[in-house]
């Protein structure tokens, strides 16, 4: 297993396989204020690849053609966000996607805990820092505490998927959650349009 520390862009000829676990780090949680500084890719097999991305940078032509590729699942962690702050970055469509937060809370009705750190512990048996969660993600150079931390967010995401796609099917769920994925670039768009703070399904 290793970490890969990448400047702009994905590396050239780089093939993450068809389902690529996606994260990001920002310089805070508004988006609009906030820019993008960091996204992390995995394919799931204990590689990370983590690219920083610079101040003022505009394309990033193999991670745009990735995030836009119709044929590779994207899996997030809350995807809202990622996909929100993606798209708001690159202008690209994010699509299939699945997220292990909306997985988790179809599946695990036994529980409220659906954080990541929450779903590592049970389900892979790992304690994940949260010690670099509000670090500067924005600086020209990271921190090796910093490559460890965006890595472990997107090396994990493979195996929970899994899991939780077991209880899912054996639960009679799978479908709801595949209406959901395919729902939730549809409501990042609503989010940006402005409807970010309404429940457009309540009464
Ligand atoms: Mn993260």
């Amino acid at each position: 297993m290793a970490n890969h520390l990448h400047s702009d862009d994905l590396p050239a000829g780089l093939d993450l396989g068809p389902v690529v676990a996606i994260d990001t780090e920002t310089m805070g949680l508004r988006l609009g204020r906030d820019r993008l500084c960091v996204v992390q890719f995995s394919a799931g097999d204990g590689d990370a690849h983590v690219v920083r991305i610079p101040s003022g940078q505009r394309a990033a032509p193999r991670l745009e053609a990735l995030l836009a590729n119709r044929e590779v699942l994207k899996l997030f962690h809350f995807g809202r966000f990622d996909i929100a702050v993606l798209q708001n970055r690159f202008g690209v469509d994010i699509a299939p996607v699945y997220c292990t937060k909306i997985a988790s809370k179809l599946a695990r009705t036994y529980t409220q805990r659906h954080g990541l750190r929450d779903l590592v512990k049970e389900i892979v048996g790992i304690e994940l820092s949260k010690e670099q969660q509000s670090s500067d993600w924005g600086r020209d150079v990271l921190t090796a505490e910093q490559l460890d931390y965006a890595a472990a967010d997107v090396l994990h995401l493979h195996n929970l998927r899994a899991a939780l796609d077991e209880i899912l099917e054996r639960e009679g769920r799978t479908q709801l959650a595949e209406a959901c994925f395919r729902f939730l670039p549809e409501l990042v768009r609503l989010d940006a349009a402005g409807w970010h703070d309404l429940d457009i399904f309540a009464h």
